[in-house]
């Protein structure tokens, strides 16, 4: 059996935490499975490095970042083979050049394309454990590229892919994927499954216990997909194909802090101003979520829409250089509320709960988006953890 297991920044923080997790993977790689190890950055290690940047550069090339944060993974694998060398084990460390990760050019957010699996199955055929940088890769230009915050999952999952594992483990801090963010809702129940769809919504809405393009990819390439601690023995979720096995109409509560509201008023109400303001924003890879449309009245209307917090001042640029409007106004003070559930597209009544929720908590809503699986709803910022408390109450997400 050929299994992937990826640990996060917290789980190889320290001396004690990298022989935990190097004796869990000898453990595997007793049983006589190959294991292929895929690392973060020591603990904050890759916060630290921003702030080292931003300390000589507040606005460093992206090119440059990405040079820098390779060292954080590659400082973790070579510990990590280290750590099982002494263990006795032969153990060997790769980052993205080596293994040949090949990557879209985008710095700081670039793509998977191909990963050449000739060194690595080499070096397991030598019974050998691989343990391989995570989060990085190489763009065509041989320069090393990143594949945004939190992407070592989807390193993982795209080895998985590429070397047909039986299995792709993501250890973490938390012992699953929870009904909501165990530090935010105190009484949040660890699912024992959760399908693609479902957790693909929940990390694209927040729940940053997994990268969304790793639950994309696991998807596509039916992945198996283990989510557990790295701490315990524990049980984790598994994140699978197919129909819900619970009669759960909604499975979680997400939240992303890191959304900005963007109102444009004023602008004339005639066909193809939308169209000129959002390909303004998409041309500046500006990803857009949220958008509303006023009524017209008098020949003008109002446009706003939620995009990163990052991005809310460059889009408030492009906008006044780009548009005809009377006033714009941009609050980063907002966050982003979801409910999502398969079981929601056949059950009525499941947003109005939602927003009985909030309105019983007297909190106000800003904006409201729907898809068939999920409700989101745009809040003040200093309401977010209440306004999950509440929702995730009402819903009774925290009993089976
Ligand atoms: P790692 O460094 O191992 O990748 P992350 O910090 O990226 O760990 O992800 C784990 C964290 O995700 C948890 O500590 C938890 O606070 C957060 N999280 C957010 N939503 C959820 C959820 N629904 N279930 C479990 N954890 C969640
Ligand atoms: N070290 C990177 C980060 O902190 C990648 C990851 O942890 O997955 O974002
Ligand atoms: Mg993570």
């Amino acid at each position: 059996m050929l299994v992937v297991k990826k640990f996060g920044g917290t789980s190889v923080a320290n001396k004690e935490r990298i022989y935990n997790v190097a004796n869990r993977c000898i453990e595997e790689y007793k049983q006589g499975n190959d294991v292929v190890v895929v690392l973060s950055a020591m603990g904050k290690y890759t916060d630290e490095l921003i702030t080292m940047a931003k300390d000589i550069n507040e606005n460093p090339p992206k090119r440059e970042m990405d040079m820098l944060f390779t060292i954080g993974e590659q400082m973790s694998v070579a510990l990590m083979a280290m750590a099982m060398n002494k263990l006795g084990v032969p153990a060997i460390s790769l980052n993205a050049f080596q293994v040949a990760m090949h990557t879209t050019s985008v710095y700081g957010n670039a793509r998977l394309k191909r990963i050449d699996c000739e060194r690595i199955k080499n070096e397991l055929e030598q019974r050998k454990i691989v343990i391989i940088t995570g989060f990085q890769g190489v763009n065509k230009y041989d320069d090393y590229t990143t594949l945004g915050r939190g992407g070592s999952d989807t390193t993982a999952v795209a080895l998985a892919a590429a070397l047909h594992a039986d299995k792709c483990e993501i250890y973490t801090d938390v012992d699953g994927v929870y009904t909501a963010d165990p530090r935010i809702v105190k009484n949040a129940r660890k699912l024992p499954q959760v399908t693609y769809d479902e957790m693909l919504e929940l990390a694209t809405l927040g729940a940053g216990v997994l990268h969304n393009r790793s639950v994309e990819l696991a998807k596509k390439f039916g992945v198996k997909l283990v989510v557990r601690s790295s701490l315990n023995t524990n049980e984790g979720t598994i994140v699978r194909r197919g129909h819900k096995m619970e009669k759960m109409i909604v499975s979680g509560v997400a939240c992303d802090k890191d959304a900005a509201r963007v109102a444009v008023i004023g602008l004339k109400d005639e066909p193809g101003v939308a169209f000129k303001l959002f390909n303004a924003l998409a041309q500046a890879n500006i990803n857009i979520d949220m958008i509303l449309q006023s009524v017209g009245r008098q020949g003008t209307k109002d446009i706003t829409f939620t995009c990163s917090i990052n991005d809310a001042d460059d889009a408030a640029r492009i906008i006044s250089d780009s548009m005809d409007y009377e006033s714009l106004d941009v609050n980063k003070e907002v966050s982003k509320v979801s409910i999502v559930g398969a079981g929601m597209q056949s059950n009525a009544g499941v947003a109005a709960k939602m927003f009985e929720a909030l309105y019983n908590a007297n909190i106000n809503i800003r904006m409201i988006s729907t898809s068939e699986i999920r409700v989101t709803v745009l809040i003040d910022e200093k309401n977010t953890d209440r306004a999950m408390n509440a929702i995730h109450d009402k819903f009774d997400l925290g009993n089976e």
